[in-house]
């Protein structure tokens, strides 16, 4: 809980809009991820789904959770329904495909949901729909979804660990933004934290997806023995860190509410990611694979990095320190820094690591 007994939920709302430092315009990494999983996707749907049983009601539901505004999630949506035809059409030997299909995308009510319901692939072959609410929550009605999907959103935890922000607790993650890693403490109150959400989000969507039906989950992490500090995504969170201490130093904001900004995300270990699926009795592991990010930060230049990262916590830091901070000179003093890391990232630091994931619903429970 946090002042006032609220609970410490983070609005985590990708910048909206279609401007400069949109999400729209700065998701380039993200991208990333959803081409690299495209063939798995392929191949988890021609291989293992079980259309042929999902046809007797026509009606094919995919839901697309944490979708954020686009474009990212309609790319995803198209490499699934392509998918799903030519497996179709290889099954009935027609050319038309007779399966009607729906879309749900899923984000939190803080999303723009305007910029998303506007760029709409006109060209769409399914009925789409807006989901608002959080996928910690139940979203759908029993056995109605067929496929859902969730691309760089599990990091985002429910809420933060009350603990690092409680300056009596050994847990106080005075001077950092994020769970570094070197502090048990902290890594214990964050790890908590992730494995009662993943229990929650698998749990809802145990209930949501039709027995047979897949989970596919895209997911940031960290390889085994690396702490998050270490590698390229912790060291953006780390320098962010640096420059927010810088402006408390000027006087320009309080130390004290630096100390109180914690990111509510989590970058968990494979291992540690494997565990609670493998705990989870509802869902199968079909298949756990790394995946080569073509648009990795690496290869990216100082610019594009520094404006995606903007698009992700410009609205993040905005709602912890409200209009006492001056967003430009932040992230002037952050795009510096991150010129200066970058000469030394690739020796320093380790890339980072995402998961595709598929996971079927069992048919017996
Ligand atoms: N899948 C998109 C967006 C990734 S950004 C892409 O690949 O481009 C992560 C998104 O997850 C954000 O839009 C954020 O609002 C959303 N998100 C985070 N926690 C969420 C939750 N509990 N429920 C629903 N959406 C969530």
């Amino acid at each position: 809980m946090g002042e006032n007994g609220k609970p410490l939920i983070q609005s985590f709302a990708m910048n909206g809009g279609d401007g400069p430092n949109s999400y729209t315009k700065n998701s380039a990494y993200q991208r990333g991820v959803v081409d690299a999983a495209k063939e798995m996707i392929d191949g988890a749907i021609l291989e293992k789904l079980d259309l042929k049983s999902f046809c007797l009601g026509n009606i094919f539901r995919i839901a697309d959770l944490g979708c954020s505004i686009g474009p990212n999630t309609f790319i995803a949506v198209q490499n699934i329904i392509d998918a799903i035809e030519q497996k179709y059409k290889a099954e009935n030997q027609t050319h038309n495909l007779n399966l009607e299909l729906q879309v749900f995308f899923n984000d939190t009510v803080e999303n723009d949901f305007n910029t998303l319901f506007k760029s709409l692939p006109p060209s769409r072959q399914y009925f789409a729909a807006g989901v608002p609410g959080s996928f910690y929550d139940h979203l759908f009605p029993k056995s109605s979804i067929h496929l859902a999907h969730l691309s760089f959103a599990l990091h985002w935890l429910s809420e933060l660990p009350k603990e690092v922000v409680d300056t009596k607790s050994p847990a106080w993650n005075k001077g950092s933004i994020q769970c570094t890693g070197y502090v048990k403490e902290v890594a214990d109150a964050y790890a908590s934290q992730f494995k009662n959400d993943m229990r929650t989000f698998l749990d809802a969507r145990a209930d949501e997806i039709v027995p047979g039906g897949f989970l596919i989950i895209l997911a940031a992490a960290l390889p085994d023995g690396v702490l998050m500090s270490q590698t390229v995504m912790g060291m953006h969170h780390d320098l962010l860190a640096s420059c927010l201490y810088d402006m408390a130093k000027l006087g320009l904001i309080e130390e004290d509410k630096v100390d109180s900004f914690n990111l509510s995300s989590y970058f968990p270990h494979v291992s540690e990611l494997k565990e609670l699926i493998d705990e989870n009795e509802y869902f199968k592991n079909e298949k756990m694979e790394i995946l080569n990010n073509p648009w990795s930060f690496e290869l990216q230049t100082v610019e594009t990095v520094f404006s995606q990262i903007r698009a992700v916590m410009e609205g993040i830091i905005n709602d912890h320190f409200g209009n006492m901070i001056n967003m430009d000179n932040l992230f002037e003093n952050f795009c510096h820094k991150l010129a200066e890391h970058r000469l030394t990232c690739d020796q320093k630091f380790c890339k980072n690591t995402e998961l595709f994931i598929l996971l079927e619903r069992k048919k017996f429970n």
